[in-house]
Order: C-alpha cells, then sequence, then structure tokens
C-alpha cells in the first residue's frame, strides 16, 4: 500500500501487520484524497488533507493503521495515514520512542499479541457459557493488579488518543 510518487521497495515491518478488513476504506476508494506530498500547503491542499483527516477519524481500522503508518516510515514517508502526515508520525514516533525505548515496535507487537491472546481466551465457549457478569465499572472494586504490559498498552492507547485529539489543525487560508 503506497500513496508516494515514488513506491518504495521495502517490506512492511511483520511485526505489526495492516489490520484485514473487508469494509470498503475510503483510502482505497479515494486514494487521491490522501496524497499529500513535502510542501503540498496551499489552501486546497489543505482543505483536501483536512477531509482526508476526517475520513480516517471515522475509520474502523485506524488504531491499527496508525500503529502500521508509525512502524513502517518508509513506507509512508509522505501521504495522509490514519490521519496524521508524514511530519504529524515523526512526532509520534519520537515520542514512542522515548516512552517505550528504541524497539518499541517490538514492544507495541508484543502488547499487541498479548491483547489478542486474552481475547482469544475470552471468547472460548467456555466464558461464552459463564452466567452474565456485571459491567465492570459497576462491578466489584477488587480487580486483579495491572501488569506492566497492560501499563504499556494503555500508555500506547493514551498516546494515540491524546495525539488525536491535539492534532493540530491547518491554518485557516
Ligand atoms: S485510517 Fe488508515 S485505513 Fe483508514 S481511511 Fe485512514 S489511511 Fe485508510
Amino acid at each position: 500500500m503506497s500513496r508516494t510518487a515514488q513506491a518504495p521497495i521495502t517490506q512492511a515491518d511483520p511485526r505489526i501487520p495492516f489490520p484485514s478488513t473487508t469494509e470498503a476504506l475510503v483510502c482505497r476508494t479515494n486514494e487521491n484524497l490522501f496524497v499529500h506530498e513535502h510542501g503540498q500547503n496551499s489552501p486546497e491542499d489543505i482543505r483536501r488533507v483536512q477531509r482526508a483527516k476526517a475520513a480516517c477519524r471515522g475509520c474502523p481500522v485506524a488504531e491499527g493503521c496508525l500503529k502500521w503508518s508509525l512502524a513502517n516510515p518508509e513506507l509512508t514517508p509522505t501521504g495522509i495515514w490514519a490521519a496524521t502526515t508524514a511530519k504529524e508520525r515523526k512526532t509520534l514516533r519520537n515520542r514512542l520512542r522515548e516512552r517505550l525505548g528504541t524497539d518499541w515496535v517490538g514492544v507495541v507487537a508484543k502488547v499487541d499479541r498479548a491483547s489478542s491472546r486474552r481475547r482469544q481466551a475470552q471468547s472460548r465457549p467456555a466464558a461464552a457459557e459463564a452466567a452474565p457478569r456485571a459491567h465492570p465499572m459497576f462491578s466489584s472494586p477488587a480487580r486483579d493488579s495491572i501488569t506492566p504490559e497492560q501499563q504499556r498498552q494503555n500508555r500506547l492507547v493514551l498516546l494515540t488518543a491524546e495525539y488525536q485529539h491535539r492534532t493540530p489543525r491547518p491554518p485557516s487560508p
């Protein structure tokens, strides 16, 4: 998947695969909307970028797309991915490196695998047959203490949410 003028010959990092979906993603049905080369800052470009970002915010795979685009800088040197420009992705990568270390991609992938295993375990038939429990928000406060992996995952989710809320809007034309 490339929306750059010159498609790089680079393999994607296998540790964070692009999320699979059967949805018709806007960036695939209207790829031109998501093209954003360096220096494209005319009022028309800025309006188009805003429309692309708005489409990403409604995308069902935005979180996975954000992780994938951050883990693959060589495949996403330009263009809008998960409501971010190339410059914004660079800032996010630097923050992740600061918080999670140089192998932040490995940390994120490990957390994702653990989450996936937990979801699979929870969806086993035995779990499905168990009596329905009250929503955790209203049930007993006695819960397992948080693990370091959960802490790292929480930091990533918070960072992503914080970033998406703080994404600066381009100046008005
Ligand atoms: S979030 Fe990613 S997959 Fe979804 S529309 Fe945006 S660029 Fe495409």
